[in-house]
């Protein structure tokens, strides 16, 4: 039987209009969100990223502080505006795109925005907070596959989740998060990496599946149990002559093969992918609420 497809796109909207009803409310009290967006260099992947993101923001009603700075930006000068955004009222979350360039310190920039605005929940503060359970914000892909299994009716407590990827930003924290003592978690996780010794004895064991290697193909039908829910975090780009750009977007998954074996499974594109800016959005709007005091 073929798995049923976990719509990212369309949990993505649902989650923007309330999102927007949200907006609304705080406007009518006087309260726009605010978003401060640092871009420094002309990277095209990331200046494409920022866009999608003030776009994003814009259509929810979230003002964005646009900043885009050149290359040769020092390490002050960037400082410095983080520091004029700490400050300021307006701004509810600080987003510095990453990489930065070669010259600055992304470790000492992420340190110095101010932990309630940190929306983007790469502080230390924050992540510790996550580790040990307190509120704090939500790293964004990881808390949106946490949300794409909640609204699809995934039960977690008690599963057992294998997660393929041990990186800071997606599977460390995504680990973390389903361990926890809550709803929406409350799984037995295995976090694997490249040093760990028959990947797919792990997986096979698993009723939950979430794949961030950033290698098309690591999960493969013959490492999947019949029945599991397969979350694809990868992005890779796989050469495509048919296309005209060269290429074709392809996650971690063999998404034909494991769709036949799997009892759900998210696509790429239009999995994880439309779910990371969305919960950028909502981490501002929960910054807002919380420097306004509105639980
Ligand atoms: P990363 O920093 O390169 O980390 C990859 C992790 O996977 C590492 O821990 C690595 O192990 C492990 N790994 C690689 N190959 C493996 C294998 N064959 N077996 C077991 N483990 C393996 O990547 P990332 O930043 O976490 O991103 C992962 C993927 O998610 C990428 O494709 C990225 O583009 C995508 N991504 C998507 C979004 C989104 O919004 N959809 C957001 C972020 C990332 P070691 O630690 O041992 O090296």
């Amino acid at each position: 039987m073929s798995a049923k497809i976990i719509d990212g796109k369309q949990i993505a909207a649902d989650i923007r209009e309330e999102l927007k009803a949200e907006v609304a409310g705080l406007k009518e009290k006087g309260i726009v969100p605010g978003l401060g967006v640092i871009l420094v260099g002309a990277d095209p992947a990331s200046q494409s990223y920022v866009s999608a993101k003030e776009k994003a923001c814009e259509n929810i009603g979230i003002f964005s502080d646009d900043n885009r700075l050149p290359a040769e930006t020092s390490q002050e000068e960037l400082l410095a505006l983080v520091e004029r955004m700490n400050n300021d009222p307006k701004i509810n979350g600080i987003l510095v795109q990453l990489p930065l360039p070669k010259h600055i310190d992304e470790a000492a920039v992420l340190l110095a925005i101010d932990p309630d605005k940190d929306v983007d929940g790469f502080h230390p503060m924050s992540v510790g907070k996550m580790m040990v359970g307190e509120e704090a914000f939500l790293p964004c892909t990881p808390h949106g596959v946490v949300q794409m299994l909640m609204r699809s009716g995934v039960e977690t407590s008690g599963a057992h989740v294998v997660v393929v990827g041990r990186s800071n930003i997606v599977g460390k924290p995504v680990a973390n998060m389903l361990l926890q003592k809550k709803e929406g978690a409350n799984a037995t996780v295995t976090l694997c990496h490249t040093r760990t010794k028959d990947l797919g004895h792990h997986t096979r064991q698993a009723d939950i599946i979430i794949a961030a290697s950033g290698w098309p193909n690591t999960i493969t039908a013959d490492m999947v149990k019949e029945g599991a829910v397969v979350i694809d975090v990868g992005v890779n780009r796989v050469e495509d002559a048919s296309r005209e750009r060269g290429y074709r977007l392809v996650g971690d998954v063999d998404f034909e093969a494991v769709k036949e074996k799997a009892s759900m499974i998210t696509p790429v594109p239009g999995g994880v992918g439309p779910m990371t800016i969305t919960m950028l959005l909502f981490n501002t709007v929960e910054s807002a609420k919380r420097a306004n005091g509105i639980d």
